[in-house]
């Protein structure tokens, strides 16, 4: 559902517009919608009806408390990547149970706080933290819940820097290393293995690779039951894309089917970890032209919200869409939008064929992953509000940060 549609040339966000918002609270400020997030989830369970299967929120894909709690009503668990991400999940009302921990890097403290917590399962990613985690679970008294995280080593033929399931990536255990350290794991006094796991990389729009690395995680899986290691969950990861612009994008439930169809003799629980498509095209990033600017080759549409805000085009060259909020049908020029931050990098869209003037609004859309999340205060600008809108109404759920708050925690020291 695309819960952001124009009204006789306004755009809304769900049953408000989105200058109202603007008005409110103000540029730049992230807008979702509740029907958008509540649809998307949605979809996962419909293509999951009928099976045994949990579906883990990915947290780091946008991290806003409201948003979690509302996953928590939903019924949705959580992949989690840090210690502050278990944090966020339990002041939202999530339940540690349904919890996955994943990273290449936890630490002891995070360790421990998790199995304080007593989360469902341990992602691992490493002998290291395998032996860690069995250490610290002992002493603890208590036994961690592991999948092992293998790398499949297949291509999911995405951004090089979202890629994670080849065999050169920083992620996981390489799949031929995986079977030795099942069977070290077996015999580990704090570690109860509970399942496998992999994720291959980021806005996969193709499900065959997603599909092959279940074949391989299948396999493997077998190979463990022949050993007398029986796993009750398949965790398939994430990494569904979304269209952020003319890509062919298939549903949730075509995307899945490739996967399920190998899966529908399993009698393990599936475990799926989605962040982008659950979150991403149910946010957009509101922004104000504050100026135009007519250059001798270019003209610049300078915006007030920036690299900062929302990084990804900086980052990975990804395009946005960019919709003016009225649209007036007057003429048209192609303008570079651009933030005020002072970097080149820093823009939001190229050649963008625009009818504005300073003081238009513009959405930049399908901004709900990876945008707030990935935010920063550079150049000290305070990072931007968020809206949650459910029908038509309005919610802050997080307010804009003050300029006094970005200094707080410095200190001038006596020299
Ligand atoms: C980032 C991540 C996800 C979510 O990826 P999306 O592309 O946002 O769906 C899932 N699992 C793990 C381990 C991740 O690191």
């Amino acid at each position: 559902m695309n819960p952001f549609t124009y009204r006789q040339g306004i755009l809304y966000a769900e049953d408000l517009p989105l200058a109202g918002i603007a008005g409110r609270f103000s540029t730049p400020c992230y807008v979702y919608s509740r029907a958008a997030l509540t649809a998307a989830y949605e979809a996962y369970r419909s293509a999951l009806a009928g099976r045994s299967a949990h579906i883990c929120y990915a947290v780091k894909a946008n991290s806003n408390l409201a948003i979690l709690n509302l996953f928590a009503r939903l019924g949705a668990g959580f992949d989690i990547v840090s210690g502050g991400e278990l944090a966020r999940v339990l002041a939202a009302g999530g339940r540690a149970a349904d919890v996955v921990f994943s990273g290449v890097g936890k630490t002891r403290e995070e360790l421990r706080a998790a199995l304080t917590a007593a989360i469902g399962c341990f992602n691992v990613e490493s002998e290291s933290e395998l032996i860690r985690l069995s250490g610290i679970a002992e002493q603890m008294g208590v036994t961690a819940p592991i999948a092992l995280r293998v790398n499949p080593d297949v291509d999911a033929k995405t951004h090089p820097y979202i890629s994670t399931g080849l065999k050169n990536n920083k992620f996981g255990i390489a799949i031929e290393d995986a079977l030795p350290l099942y069977r070290r794991a077996r015999m580990m006094p704090g570690i109860a293995i509970k399942g496998i796991a992999c994720h291959i990389g980021s806005q996969l729009l193709d499900p065959a690779p997603a599909a092959e690395a279940a074949l391989r995680v299948l396999a493997l899986a077998d190979r463990l039951a022949a050993e007398g290691i029986d796993l009750a969950d398949l965790d398939l990861g994430g990494g569904m894309g979304i269209r952020y612009h003319d890509e062919e994008v298939p549903g949730t439930a075509e995307y899945l089917a490739p996967m399920l169809d190998l899966l529908k003799d399993r009698r393990e629980r599936l475990v799926f970890a989605p962040g982008r498509s659950l979150v991403g095209s149910a946010g957009l990033l509101l922004t104000r032209v504050e100026v135009v600017k007519h250059g001798a080759e270019k003209s610049f549409a300078i915006v007030d919200a920036a690299m900062n805000d929302l990084m990804r085009p900086a980052l990975y060259d990804a395009w946005h869409d960019i919709l003016p909020v009225r649209r007036d049908g007057g003429s048209e020029r192609l303008y570079e939008v651009v933030g005020p931050v002072c970097e080149s990098g820093d823009f939001l869209g190229h050649g963008r064929s625009l009818a504005i003037a300073e003081g238009d609004l513009l959405a930049v859309m399908s901004a709900g992953a990876y945008g707030m999340a990935m935010s920063s205060n550079y150049n000290s600008r305070p990072r931007a509000a968020e809206v949650l809108v459910d029908g038509g109404q309005a919610h802050l759920i997080r307010d804009r940060e003050s300029v006094a708050q970005l200094y707080e925690l410095e200190r001038i020291v006596p020299l």
